[in-house]
């Protein structure tokens, strides 16, 4: 039997999809370069079939069948990563984690949730909020993602800075590893058990297992939000702003600074020429609202900020989920993306001018601008986002590669983290090095050398070759 009719075997046919439009779907996720290739000569194979599990127990039978023949395995979401983690080849059995979409378990004494590894983020969040709860975790793409992709990614919210990333809300995890192995870690609010298993699983992006489930810490929904909006003389003013803001004590979820080219394309009836544009929402029980509203207006005004127009959190609280369409780029030979990365606030502000002049030395650059959207006590991250056009059009994937290097280069010569929220998936693997050191890198393999004995899980993903 050939490894479809085992899987069917195993599963049941209702599991094991071969249709092609089906295997189109699930060939790769949303990365610019992948949407590139599938518009030229290169586009990516379709998997040899994609299985649907429904329960854990499935996965792991889905998963022995594989390493029995030697099968590579790509673990699927919903495929909204932007960085290649998902790119599957002619050999490849998809894992589409869709299915397994149970909430299993609230607690609002806890406040807890456990969630099947497909749940979408839209439909756990509504989930929640039929009890008076919610996730706190809001990724721009809640409604194209998965809390299995969350975890695989170390995903970040845009209310990150007083809510946390995923990885501050990840109780327990359960996985399946590429031996078989289940893995279950204990539902507890802290451990010092050892080191925490559940840091294997999170950014680990298909390559050690495939995450079924999780337990996230919640929240109870607000009583109290208001927001408000400043323009500032330059971005490196907001920058050093935010850092008194947060080391005064004082976390607004959403913390975000437009530089002045983002500023008047993203708040065009609103933004001042040349100013960088800072929007605040503070969220909470009101008395604690209030009182961080008004301090917070204190710095920044003694700051020399002004107020904006406050239509300019409205804007963003409404157009917040916006999902950008690549195709009229890519058909007008274009190139766009943008490149997420964090450092200390010394370096941060440095890695800002660096990375925006590499930019702007591209041939065919059109626009390079940036924005911070998630704050910490001793850093900050950055957004940048690049448009290009290079003078011939077959030049294109070349142009995307220079833009994406430019700016990691930029950010790790100045100090600072290559990858603050989307992974490494293949658009950032050949910097890995960078970031860990040859030594991480040792580790690195040596632990999947050791959970997936014969390199079946997501290979070409986040390991460099
Ligand atoms: C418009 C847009 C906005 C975005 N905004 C944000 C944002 O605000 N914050 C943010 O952090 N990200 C954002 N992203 C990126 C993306 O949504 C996240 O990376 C998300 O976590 C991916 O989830 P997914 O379910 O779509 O995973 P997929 O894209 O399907 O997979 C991502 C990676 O995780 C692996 N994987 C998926 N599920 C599992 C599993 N169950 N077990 C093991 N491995 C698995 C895959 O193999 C792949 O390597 C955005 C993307 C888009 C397109």
């Amino acid at each position: 039997m050939d490894i479809v009719e085992r899987l069917v075997a195993e599963l049941g046919p209702e599991h094991v999809s071969v249709a092609p439009n089906r295997l189109d779907e699930r060939r790769h996720d949303t990365w610019f370069q992948s949407q590139l290739d599938d518009r030229g000569e290169h586009p990516a194979p379709k998997p040899r079939c994609v299985v649907c599990p429904s329960s854990t127990e499935q996965v792991q039978a889905a998963l022995l069948v594989c390493r029995e023949l030697r099968v590579p395995i790509v673990p699927f979401g919903l495929g909204s990563g932007v960085c290649g983690g998902v790119l599957a080849s002619a050999d490849t059995v998809v894992f589409d984690m869709s299915a397994m979409s149970q909430v299993r378990e609230v607690s609002v004494t806890d406040l807890t949730a456990t969630f099947e590894a497909g749940v979408r983020g839209t439909d756990a969040e509504a989930r929640l909020n039929a009890s008076g709860l919610t996730l706190g975790h809001y990724p721009q793409s809640i409604d194209r993602s998965s809390v299995g992709g969350w975890i695989a990614t170390r995903a970040a919210g845009q209310f990150s800075t007083a809510y946390g990333n995923i990885e501050d809300m990840v109780l327990d995890i359960e996985a399946v590893l590429a031996t078989g192995d289940i893995v279950r870690t204990r539902r507890t609010p802290r451990a010092s058990a050892g080191p925490d298993l559940r840091h294997l699983l999170l950014g680990s992006e298909g390559i050690l297992g495939i995450v079924t489930a999780a337990t996230l810490s919640v929240r109870r929904q607000a009583e109290a939000r208001l927001g408000a909006a400043y323009h500032l003389s330059t971005l490196r003013a907001g920058i050093e702003l935010q850092r008194k803001i947060v080391q005064g004590g004082f976390l607004p979820p959403v913390m975000r600074l437009y530089d002045s080219t983002e500023a008047s394309r993203m708040f065009s009836e609103w933004a001042e020429d040349g100013h960088a544009l800072l929007v605040l929402v503070h969220e909470g029980a009101d008395a604690l609202v209030q009182a961080e509203y008004a301090q917070v207006h204190r710095l920044v005004v003694e700051a020399g900020a002004r107020l904006a127009d406050p239509a300019c959190v409205d804007h963003w609280l409404a157009e917040r989920n916006h999902v950008p369409d690549f195709a009229p780029f890519i058909e007008n030979g274009v190139v766009v993306d943008t490149i997420e990365v964090a450092a200390t606030w010394s370096r941060i502000g440095p890695i800002y001018d660096a990375a925006i002049d590499a930019l702007r030395a591209v041939p065919g650059i059109l626009a390079a601008s940036a924005h911070s959207s998630h704050a910490y006590r001793s850093g900050l991250n950055l957004y940048f986002t690049f448009v290009a056009q290079p003078p011939e059009r077959d030049r294109m994937s070349e142009t995307y590669r220079e833009c994406w290097d430019r700016v990691l280069r930029a950010t790790a010569e100045g100090g600072g983290g290559i990858a603050h929220h989307h992974g490494i998936g293949r658009v950032r693997r050949s910097w890995l090095s960078q970031e860990v050191g040859e030594g991480g890198l040792r580790v690195l393999r040596a632990l999947k050398r050791a959970l997936d004995p014969d390199g079946i899980m997501n290979p070409g993903a986040l390991l460099p070759e």
